[in-house]
């Protein structure tokens, strides 16, 4: 293991445009880039919300063409089809108007419309993202960190497959980011969101510590942040403050800033999550709601109780007990109730999913994630018995 914060890059390179309001600077951003644009968006929120008739009315002097129809876990047919509207029309910027699954849809549209061959390559194989058009993105659901991150995560439903790829070109140029605008996010999806966001601070908190103190603490806050504003966004849907701290939540928990100096490990949960949602198409937040407790129990040994103990300690403001398995498990169970008590999942059996695939999802997460270089590193029979425990 390092004994030191590691060497690193940081790159939080979007133009974050945050509060009420922001979305009149949208024309004079756009027009950094060009005339034509493609407006990506989902399957309708923000036509009955009016974000919809908001953006189209400050976009006149533009060219907008539509890709609507974006779902949760987004296809690679999506994609395929954005491409074919940016080569048709020469788009110069790609305009996400939603969730990290529009986000995510328009960055692999602006990667694919430089590649050759078939759009799911570049999800494969991120050497092959050559160049990326500008993207901007108008956030309205807190949740991935999309709107200021390098990642986007594609479905390939014929192959049963859920995978993310990246790029730094993938990184947002601006984003619009106006916590009103998640006012109507249901509780069920502001409640997966927040277990999203909680959930990238433990892929990075459960890694490395040694020298990441500024890393963990911020990570730590965040967590705090979720479990105090989910809550009050769920009871008070329109209570600002409540929104704009998880929205920021969102950007700041996958920016890249809480894994700096953390080396090159895996992630664990994620992976897990994505055949999930590759084989059942289930929401991301609520799989990573299930998974969580189960990897967090699973993963329990003597090397990690100290760490454990550290997030007892720190986010749940726990009085040591000064035994180190006691007060983990402390922590892990109280993961598990808030998970519960925001109204999430907590096994697989409340989605109506099975073992009978159990043994595909675990040996492809293990391929797929590269899970021997986990934290604790898991093997086809580790994340069987995660996904056991989670039935
Ligand atoms: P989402 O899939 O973008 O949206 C979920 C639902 O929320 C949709 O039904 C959407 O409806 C609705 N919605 C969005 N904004 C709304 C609003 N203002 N009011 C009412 N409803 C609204 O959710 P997400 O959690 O942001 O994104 C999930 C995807 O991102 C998954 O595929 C996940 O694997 C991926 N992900 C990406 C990253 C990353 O770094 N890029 C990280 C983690 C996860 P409409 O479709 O009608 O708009
Ligand atoms: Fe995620």
């Amino acid at each position: 293991m390092e004994v030191s914060m590691q060497n690193f890059v940081f790159n939080a390179t979007t133009e974050m445009n945050f509060g009420r309001g922001q979305i009149e600077k949208l024309p004079k951003i756009l027009g950094r880039y060009g005339r034509n644009v493609l407006m990506v968006y989902g399957m309708g929120s923000i036509k009955r919300n009016g974000i919809y008739d908001k953006v189209m009315s400050l976009l006149d002097d533009f060219n907008v063409y539509e890709l609507d129809g974006v779902t949760p876990n987004p296809r690679i047919d999506k994609v395929r089809e954005g491409v074919m509207i940016c080569r048709n029309y020469h788009i110069d910027v790609v305009l996400a108007v939603g969730g990290g699954s529009t986000i995510d849809c328009s960055k692999a549209i602006a990667g694919a419309y430089y590649y050759d061959g078939d759009a799911w390559d570049i999800v494969m194989d991120n050497s092959r993202i050559t160049d990326v058009l500008p993207i901007v993105a108008v956030l309205t659901a807190a949740a991935t960190g999309s709107e200021m991150n390098k990642n986007a995560v594609i479905s390939n439903p014929e192959r049963h497959e859920k995978i993310g790829t990246s790029s730094l070109k993938f990184i947002p140029r601006a984003a619009i980011c106006d916590p009103e605008y998640t006012y109507g996010v249901s509780k069920f999806q502001t409640a997966a969101g927040t277990a999203d966001i909680m959930s990238h601070v433990f892929e990075n908190y459960f890694k490395s510590e040694k020298g990441t103190y500024i890393q963990d603490r911020f990570g730590e806050g965040i967590i705090e942040a979720c479990l105090k504003y989910c809550p009050r966004a769920m009871e008070d849907p329109c209570d600002y403050d409540a929104r704009a701290n998880l929205m920021w939540a969102s950007s700041m928990a996958l920016n890249g800033l809480i894994g700096c100096g953390k080396g090159s490990q895996s992630w664990s949960c994620h992976p897990i999550e994505h055949e999930l949602s590759a084989f059942y198409d289930i929401t991301h937040g609520a799989g990573l709601a299930i998974v969580t407790p189960k990897w967090m129990r699973h993963i329990l040994n003597e090397k990690t109780a100290r760490r454990f103990k550290k997030y007892t300690r720190n986010v749940f403001h726990v009085q040591d007990t000064g035994d180190d398995y006691e007060m983990a498990e402390i922590g892990i169970d109280k993961t598990e109730q808030f998970f519960k008590d925001i109204g999430l999942p907590s096994t697989l059996s409340e989605l109506g999913i099975d073992d009978s695939k159990i043994q595909v999802m675990a040996h492809n997460a293990v391929i797929h994630g590269r899970l021997d270089n986990a934290y604790v590193p898991l093997d086809d029979m580790d994340v069987e018995k995660i996904l056991r425990a989670c039935l």
